[in-house]
């Protein structure tokens, strides 16, 4: 199979080096957030001192809405808003509203901590947000608090799922990082709490992102050992995927309680199916959550290059892709100076 453009009836192919075609775009609006995470943002080295990216250098909701219509001329149906927190840059509902302007963009979503999703759920909704993904790593304050570094209160994350619930952006997924000796035995109690409930949890396998979270295979608890766990209470089958490319793999309550993912990137590499690309908050391109390097799109946006230019470059960069970083994950892949994961999202 090869590249296709698209027709009124058709959506365009663009494909990789490994046959992956380019389907979903991650776009981090902010490099800031309110949380610490221990995982993601450890606050030894996001700490008061940190030099977040200055406002000249982000890209502004114009260029971002430009690049994702560009990338919707390569196959791009799925948009999702991610961080940083999205919800600390101003005016997101904005952007929300001139990317649901594009009928390309037919999955429109947003990840979140969920801190300041009460205050937002409705705009968002109204300007045309699909549904929201909600971080949230245990039901109890202590362990919450230790896993945010922030202290920030379950109680607040909880009201942001009900304000999003009662503004139809669901069905809501919440993701739980587990990591060894801080969480793992908040996994039941969240398998619990969310049985017979509109929104699926995803339980994530603690992943070295970035270079900073002081990622050790130890402080991994297997998707097969949190399968275990909570299979060991009830009962669960396997589902089967509803789409290339979809990251967790789905489990059914045989009771009829509703479903379960996992995320298992450490022990269950997905590389094959991947299909997704990624766009800092200052407008880099980077093909893979585990890259040591991106392509600058803002001095492309920012010069006089035209659409079809940017469109060919960007067709270029996913052509030539052949990450599958996690297949290949070892000692020596762990220390390289990869990326942040606060820098360009999940
Ligand atoms: S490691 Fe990279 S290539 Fe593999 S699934 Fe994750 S983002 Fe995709």
């Amino acid at each position: 199979m090869t590249d296709s453009a698209s027709s009124p009836t058709t959506t365009a192919v663009t494909l990789d080096t490994r046959g992956r075609p380019l389907r979903d775009l991650r776009i981090s609006v902010t490099d800031r957030c309110n949380f610490r995470c221990v995982y993601c943002m450890p606050r030894d080295t996001f700490g008061p001192d940190h030099a977040f990216l200055p406002r000249q250098e982000i890209l502004t909701f114009e260029e971002i809405a430009r690049l994702a219509g560009l990338f919707t001329r390569l196959g791009v149906t799925k948009v999702r808003l991610t961080g940083g927190e999205p919800l600390v840059r101003r005016d997101l509902e904005t952007l929300v509203a001139m990317l649901r302007s594009n009928p390309a963009i037919t999955d429109l979503t947003l990840t979140t901590n969920g801190s300041l999703l009460a205050r937002h759920a409705r705009t968002l909704a109204g300007a045309g947000l699909s549904r929201v993904t909600i971080s949230l790593d245990a039901l109890d304050d202590p362990t919450f608090g230790r896993m945010n570094d922030a202290r920030f209160p379950v109680a607040q994350v909880m009201e942001g799922m009900r304000a999003a619930e009662g503004a139809g952006l669901g069905p809501i997924k919440v993701n739980m990082v587990v990591k060894r000796g801080w969480n793992e035995a908040a996994v039941l109690p969240m398998a619990r709490h969310f049985r017979w409930s509109d929104q699926s949890v995803r339980f994530i396998e603690y992943m070295d992102v970035g270079h900073s979270n002081g990622w050790r295979l130890d402080d991994v608890v297997p998707a097969s050992e949190i399968l275990a766990m909570i299979s060991a209470e009830f009962p669960l089958e396997p589902m089967a995927p509803t789409e290339r490319g979809e990251v967790a793999r789905r489990y059914r309550y045989t009771d009829g309680a509703g479903e379960i993912g996992l995320i298992a990137s450490v022990t269950q590499p997905f590389c094959g199916d991947c299909v997704r690309a990624r766009i800092s908050a200052d407008g880099k391109l980077f093909t893979c959550l585990f890259a040591v390097a991106g392509h600058d799109l803002r001095s492309l946006v920012r010069s006089d290059a035209s659409d079809e230019e940017i469109e060919a470059r960007l067709r270029r960069v996913w052509n030539l892709r052949d990450d599958r970083y996690s297949e290949l994950r070892s000692a020596e892949t762990v220390g390289l100076p990869k990326v942040e994961m606060s820098y360009i999202g999940g």
